[in-house]
Formats: structure tokens, C-alpha cells, sequence
């Protein structure tokens, strides 16, 4: 197995819970529980749940009012997700290379692709270790742009002790069963640019209606008051995903203890064998969402996932390059060639890591990894 939800019995209560409770929509209690423990957990001003981390990029792209003629930067190597969330907008991903240690969007380059058309700037802290936020910060209030952050791995991560998601004026999280904590299918919207975005976020997410203003008693009937559509999960969701956040530091620890065995115990076998390593900035504390080692070569990587494959192991590569995917050629602009990102998705191997990985997997793991030899020249 690569991945697997950690469930306990809390899941299962809360879910008992919430069915009993009747109130099978969004925005019940589970969906208020979740979403204080959110707002405490990262420090974001407003959150808002919603049924992926696709549909709160979307959201995202709505609000910024992206439209035809105007182009978004993002990273080439990332999730399809954020292209799409600007090119249903008839907007333009302009795609940029990535820093070839961390495989975040490169600053220098994304600064060179701004034209008199970019709008905003998308990143993703690739397995949760921070883009170099502050600085595309600052870039994008110089050209007036504005900052998402694809948050996706990011649950628990810093930057100089600030968590990730809270730098950008809009920022998303993911809760698909892949990513660290789960409720199957789901995610969030954190808005940080409150002023200008949190009170269109909450009608846009209700089917471009005042419906949530009407709960609370500001407005006498609810009505259509924006473009819109239903981004809300089921307070069923929002119940298992509270017992998921419940037991966040408890997933956390064996996630980050199984990273740092990873980590430790394929060291020395990585110098010798010419492999690279996960790299951790100074300043970046990430949730161990996943290990990658970075091969020498694709054959390599292929060697290496066939080896472990052969032992029972499975390990897998990451993104596709977006620039040169089918619909990146066909939706976007790439000013110029991404090198980085196409070598290192040829090299790129990510092991097994979810909490409940017991220590004989571990140790078998490390084992069929450092049993593997290099094959290409060095
Ligand atoms: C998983 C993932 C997404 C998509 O999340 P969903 O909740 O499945 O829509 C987006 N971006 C990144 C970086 C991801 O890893």
C-alpha cells in the first residue's frame, strides 16, 4: 500500500453523531467544528470548508474574477487542479520552472513571465515545505497580483513559524483520502484577504446566494445575489473530518517519525549511490506528508520502483509536468522551457508513508531501498 487513511473510533462516533443528528447538509454543528478548528489550527481569519481542494481553487479563481485575456503563474510541476480552477475561468496558466532542490515555483523565473495580463500568482508548497512565500509575497504586492496558495500538503506546515496557507490572500487544503488528514473527498478555502474576499466567498459557495447572512439574522430573505454554485460538504463529512482534526498531532508524530526513519536510515546509501534527498529550508517545518528521493536518472527511477515493486513495496513517481501535458499545450503559455521540472519528474521516487506504516513495514522499506544499486553512469 502508498496510502491510507488513519481511522479510529472517533471517526465512526462522529459519524454515528451526525447521522443521528438529522442534519445531513453542510454548514451544521460538525462543519462549525471543523472549521474553529481550522481557523485555530493554521491562524487564518476565515475558513471555509468545501467538497475538494479543486472546487476551493475554483472558488478561488472566482473570486479574483479571473476571466478571458488574463493569465495566472503558476508551477509547472504541479496538481492539474490549479490550471484548471483558471482555465474554466477562460483564463491563461502561464507555466513556470521549478528550484530544483524543493520543486517549488522558482521566484526569479516566475518574476520574469509577469506581463501586463497576470492577475495572480498560484504556488503550491510541494509536500509541505514552504514556497518561498515571503518573497513572492512581496513580488506580488509590487504588481499588484494576487497570491493562492495550493495548500494541499501543507496541513501543519511553517514558515518562520507562520502556517502555511495564511500567506497568500486566498489559500486551499485538501482532505481527499490521499493527503494527511481526511473526510474522503473534500478541502477548504482559507481567506486571509478578509476585506476584500470573505463576505463574496461565503455567497459564492452557497449557489451565489445570501443564504448564510440570512442565518445569522442580517437580511430578512435570502436571495440570488452572485454567480455561484455548491461547494458545501455534508455535515456527515465535516463529522469525520472533525474527529480527523481532533487526532491531528497524534497522526502528525507517526507521519513525522516515520519521515525522519526514512530520512536517517537511507543516508548513507543516498551518498554513495549519487541519490538526493529531501531538502528542508532553514526556517520550514513540514507535516512529513511524503519522502521523495531524487534519482540520478529515469532509469533509476524506474529501477527503483521495480525493485521495490519486485519486494512487495509500492513506490511511486509524482506530477506530470503540466506544460507539456496535453491540455497545458493546448490551455496555457510556458514563456520558457521548464527543465527542472521535466528532470526531476524523471527522477522523483516517493516511498510509502501514512500513520499506520508499523515499524517491521519500515524497516522493510529501507531495507529494499538500500539494497538497490544505481545503474546509470555518474
Ligand atoms: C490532492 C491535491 C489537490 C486536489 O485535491 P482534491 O481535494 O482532491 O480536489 C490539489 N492540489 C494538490 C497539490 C494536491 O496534492
Amino acid at each position: 500500500m502508498f496510502s491510507k487513511p488513519c481511522l479510529s473510533e472517533l471517526e465512526t462516533a462522529y459519524l454515528a453523531q451526525a447521522l443521528a443528528q438529522g442534519h445531513l447538509q453542510g454548514d451544521g454543528t460538525f462543519t462549525r467544528r471543523a472549521t474553529a478548528l481550522l481557523c485555530e489550527l493554521t491562524g487564518a481569519p476565515s475558513v471555509l470548508l468545501t467538497t475538494s481542494c479543486s472546487h476551493a481553487l475554483e472558488l478561488a479563481a472566482l473570486l479574483v474574477d479571473l476571466g478571458p485575456g488574463d493569465e495566472v503563474i503558476c508551477p509547472s510541476f504541479t496538481f492539474p487542479s490549479a490550471a484548471n480552477a483558471i482555465v474554466l475561468r477562460g483564463a491563461t496558466p502561464v507555466f513556470v520552472d521549478v528550484d530544483p532542490a524543493t520543486l517549488n515555483l522558482d521566484i526569479a523565473k516566475a518574476e520574469a513571465a509577469i506581463s501586463d495580463r497576470t492577475k495572480a500568482v498560484s504556488v503550491v508548497h510541494y509536500g509541505g515545505i514552504a514556497a518561498q512565500i515571503d518573497l513572492l509575497q512581496a513580488l506580488c504586492s509590487a504588481h499588484d497580483l494576487a497570491l493562492i496558495e495550493d495548500n494541499a500538503h501543507g496541513l501543519g506546515a511553517y514558515f518562520k513559524g507562520q502556517h502555511l496557507g495564511t500567506f497568500g490572500d486566498l489559500a486551499t487544503q485538501s482532505f481527499h483520502a490521499t493527503k494527511n488528514y481526511t473526510m474522503g473527498e473534500g478541502g477548504a478555502l482559507l481567506v486571509n484577504n478578509v476585506e476584500k474576499y470573505a463576505s463574496r466567498a461565503e455567497i459564492l459557495r452557497e449557489k451565489g446566494t445570501n443564504r448564510a447572512q440570512f442565518f445569522r439574522g442580517e437580511v430578512d430573505k435570502y436571495t440570488w445575489v452572485d454567480q455561484g454554485s455548491s461547494y458545501l460538504p455534508s455535515d456527515l463529512l465535516a463529522a469525520m473530518l472533525t474527529a480527523q482534526l481532533e487526532r491531528f498531532d497524534d497522526i502528525l508524530q507517526r507521519r513525522q517519525y516515520i519521515w525522519q526513519r526514512y530520512q536517517i536510515e537511507t543516508a548513507d546509501w543516498a551518498h554513495d549511490q549519487g541519490v538526493v534527498q529531501m531538502m528542508v529550508p532553514e526556517d520550514c517545518e513540514h507535516p512529513a506528508h511524503l519522502f521523495f528521493l531524487i534519482m540520478p536518472s529515469v532509469e533509476d527511477q524506474t529501477g527503483l520502483i521495480d525493485h521495490l515493486r519486485a519486494r512487495g513495496i509500492v513506490a511511486t513517481f509524482h506530477f506530470q509536468p503540466l506544460d507539456s501535458s496535453p491540455a497545458g499545450q493546448k490551455y496555457g503559455r510556458t514563456p520558457e522551457p521548464c527543465t527542472v521540472a521535466h528532470d526531476r519528474a524523471a527522477q522523483l521516487v516517493r516511498l510509502p508513508l501514512y500513520a499506520d506504516l508499523i515499524d517491521s513495514d519500515i524497516d522493510r522499506v529501507v531495507a529494499g531501498v538500500t539494497s538497490y544499486r544505481v545503474r546509470s553512469q555518474r
